[in-house]
């Protein structure tokens, strides 16, 4: 069964208002159709003309391109939707694609979906993928093929070396995501180490830039475990003790631990006694009044036996989910799934999986916290 899809839409030409149809791409499967996929990347995929008045433009429909080789799934919605027809359109077209996959061909990445713009966003996007491709598949003087495969020979190129190449482009959030979605190796503990090695054989041998760029890709990532193990907290820090205290309901309450999961912390308590005893040793026993209720109140939230069990079934729940409607459902079912929170858990699942030699379910729960991340980035744009 063919996975590209397109079909006669009814259109009205926005310039002279006339009725016509024109045929439109809905699903670009890059393997299938080369040269609509090339088409896509000078923006030439659905613009049409309208027959009455010859006014030329994109027809304005939401559009899905699938490249199985490049593990990527591209969505940009039709121009001027509203945020719940955004949503509609992907959860719809990306069921239509995921459908048209062979079950055993179904992969992870098919539920990482990037977001374009438009039609012409997901052009800039594809050329600037392929630049990076060209960049990276760029021959490092590979010497002539040896006879004999086995041993490996010094000269090729580990593994752990590409991944933190593809650590150190990464200049965004999503990239860099994307880096160890693509490398679940960087996740595991040793990595640290080893790349400290690393960066001192490169020094030792005058390799100062080397040595710098395998630091780097150190600190980034030891920078992310220590966000999977958090220290003990020695104060509250100031942003969230100001949003605490001015959250006046349970409904705000919730919503200033899911931006401060650190609120939970048993050490928050004695924090917060702290705090109590200064307030009120300057006298502002108002403060400290406050301060002692919202102790309650996060007392309370702490010891509500659901939460902790309550994520841990909304984490199966989502890696469970095997099409874009269960993923919904699930996020419907447990809105806990929404808290940062929750991305901690799934970064410490993927890790747990990787330490279990089970890369490919590590990835899964990568794709999983990707995915929860930008419908929450999308959420937060939607309420500023
Ligand atoms: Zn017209």
């Amino acid at each position: 069964m063919p996975i590209s899809y397109r079909e006669q839409a009814p259109l009205t030409c926005p310039h002279c208002g006339a009725d016509f149809s024109a045929d439109i791409w809905l699903i670009i499967d890059a393997d299938e159709e080369p040269e609509v996929a090339a088409a896509l990347r000078r923006e030439e995929v659905n613009i049409v003309t309208c027959p009455h008045c010859g006014a030329r433009g994109p027809a304005g429909a939401p559009l899905i391109y699938h490249d199985a080789r490049a593990r990527r799934v591209l969505f940009a919605p039709a121009p001027g939707s509203a945020d719940h027809e955004i949503r509609e359109q992907a959860r719809d077209l990306h069921a239509l694609l995921v459908g048209s996959i062979d079950q055993e061909q179904r992969r992870p990445y098919l539920a990482d979906v990037d977001i374009a713009q438009d039609v012409s966003g997901m052009a800039h996007l594809l050329r600037r993928i392929d630049t990076r491709q060209r960049a990276s598949a760029a021959p490092p003087a590979a010497p002539p093929a040896a006879p004999s495969p086995a041993p490996p020979s010094p000269t090729e190129r580990p593994p752990l070396l590409a991944a933190v190449e593809a650590l150190l482009a990464a200049d965004t959030a999503a990239d860099l995501e994307q880096a160890l979605s693509d490398h679940p190796e960087l996740l595991d503990p040793a990595t640290i180490a080893t790349l400290t090695q690393l960066a001192e054989v490169a020094a030792a041998q005058g390799e100062h830039e080397i040595a710098q760029g395998l630091r780097n890709a150190r600190d980034l990532l030891s920078g992310m475990s220590n966000r999977s193990e958090p220290e003990r907290l020695t104060e509250i820090p100031p942003a969230a003790l100001q949003e605490l205290l001015s959250a006046h309901s349970d409904a705000e309450l919730e919503q200033v631990i899911a931006r401060h999961p650190l609120l939970l912390r048993p050490e928050i308590d004695e924090l917060l006694a702290i705090e109590i005893e200064t307030a009120l040793a300057s006298d502002a026993e108002q403060l400290a009044q406050l301060l002692e209720a919202r102790r309650i109140a996060l007392a309370a939230f702490r010891a509500a036996p659901a939460a902790g069990a309550d994520l841990e079934a909304a984490i199966e729940a989502l890696l469970l989910a095997d099409d874009e409607e269960a993923f919904a459902q699930a996020l419907d079912q447990y809105p806990a799934l929404l808290s940062e929170a929750a991305e901690q858990a799934l970064w410490e699942f993927a890790a747990e999986a990787r330490a279990g030699g089970d890369e490919e379910l590590a990835r899964h729960a990568i794709a999983c916290r990707e995915l929860v991340r930008r419908v929450r980035a999308g959420l937060e744009q939607d309420r500023s």
